[in-house]
């Protein structure tokens, strides 16, 4: 059976491991090596690591790529891909996003490196008007923090009709939800840190590609700015990886019923839950400093930034002066971990209370 028929389940646990021959251990070594003898496939420790190799793999065969390269964080992999459009060269982006994502392309529009045209990713009409010209569609959805829908398999479709180049950052739905490069995208974006690793205790980011061209590209970018990680917290990831289903479709199940509750409590509006996905947005009753106040009364919740652990962990997005002044400022983003639904649900109904 080949392995592109088994279930993401089994291909979390069973790409990426080394040849199956008498003796050889099951999981990967790491591979602490900045230069190899002269004459092999990897040369230098920028070139390449048989350690990342295995978790490229393993990601290739969960969002159905050709290849993948590993980067240091999620934000190395953009910026990767950034690097391969010319000077000047016409994006179209969503004006709602990963603030470290809005900061790049807001500083690129700004010094002219990329023409940005931002845009109001849930509306389509919108969407396909501004791709008239462009080069290429950044997309996020769901998107952060708002949780907005893109009508993705429309708008790529649009983009590709027109020959631009796709990128997708696809950590929030993870390829459990969707597959962009099996709906058009050229590169498939993740922070690694997130759901993938899902420990809250390594950074890395990754690109999955189907065109060989494309890698080499992007394979050059990485070697040329760097951006390249180190060989154990590519190993924590990898290991990390091998339970990313279990613990996603655990956290996905009590984010939905988390959802359902919070929308029916009394000192919560406007939750947001696009249907899938293990982060919930809604705004509390009241000021920021309430909102603030909630998030420290929390006991098992952290009041901490990031998400995609097996920790749930909550923030109000709007303490960073960064975060788009689009996102209200009571908006308190939920990212739901592996606990226990009830601890869960008793532990926010107190701090909803207390707060
Ligand atoms: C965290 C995150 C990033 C950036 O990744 P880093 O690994 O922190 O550099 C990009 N996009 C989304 C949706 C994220 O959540």
């Amino acid at each position: 059976m080949s392995k592109k028929h088994l279930h993401p389940e089994t291909l979390a646990i069973s790409a990426g491991r080394p040849q199956s021959e008498a003796g050889v251990g099951l999981n990967s070594h790491i591979s602490l090596n900045s230069t190899y003898r002269a004459g092999g496939e990897i040369n230098y420790g920028r070139f390449g690591n048989e350690t990342w190799q295995e978790l490229e793999i393993a990601i290739s065969a969960l969002e159905e790529a050709q290849s993948t390269l590993v980067f240091a964080s999620g934000m190395a992999a953009i910026t990767a891909v950034f690097s391969l459009l010319p000077h000047g060269a016409p994006v179209v982006a969503s004006h709602e996003g990963y603030s470290g994502t809005m900061s790049l392309l807001k500083r690129y529009h700004a010094e002219g490196r990329l023409d940005v045209r931002f845009v109001d990713i849930t509306d389509t009409k919108e969407v396909i008007s501004q791709l008239q010209g462009a080069a290429f569609l950044w997309v996020e959805s769901p998107t952060n923090p708002g949780l907005d829908l893109a009508e993705v398999e429309v708008i790529i479709g649009e983009a590709k009709k027109r020959g631009m180049g796709v990128g997708f950052d696809n950590t929030f739905a993870t390829p459990l939800n969707q597959k962009p490069l099996t709906f058009g995208a050229d590169i498939v974006m993740h922070s690694v840190a997130k759901y993938l690793a899902g420990h809250s205790d390594v950074i890395l980011g990754s690109l999955s590609v189907k065109d060989p061209a494309l890698y080499s590209r992007l394979l050059e970018a990485r070697t040329s700015l760097g951006g390249i990680a180190g060989p154990f917290e590519v190993w924590l990831g990898l290991r990390g990886l091998r339970t990313f289903p279990l613990r996603f479709n655990r956290a996905q199940e009590s984010a939905a019923i988390l959802a359902k509750k919070l929308a029916a409590h009394p000192a919560v509006t406007n939750v947001r839950y696009p249907g899938f996905g293990a982060i919930v947005s809604f705004e509390a009753d009241g000021n920021a400093e309430h909102a603030e106040s909630i998030c420290n009364a929390s006991t098992l919740i952290a009041n901490a930034t990031s998400l995609g652990g097996v920790e749930s962990t909550w923030e109000r997005r709007r303490r960073w002066e960064r975060e788009s002044h689009s996102v209200p400022e009571n908006l308190i983003r939920l990212s739901v971990g592996c606990e226990h639904i009830d601890d869960l649900w008793n532990d926010i109904d107190t701090a909803l209370t207390q707060g």
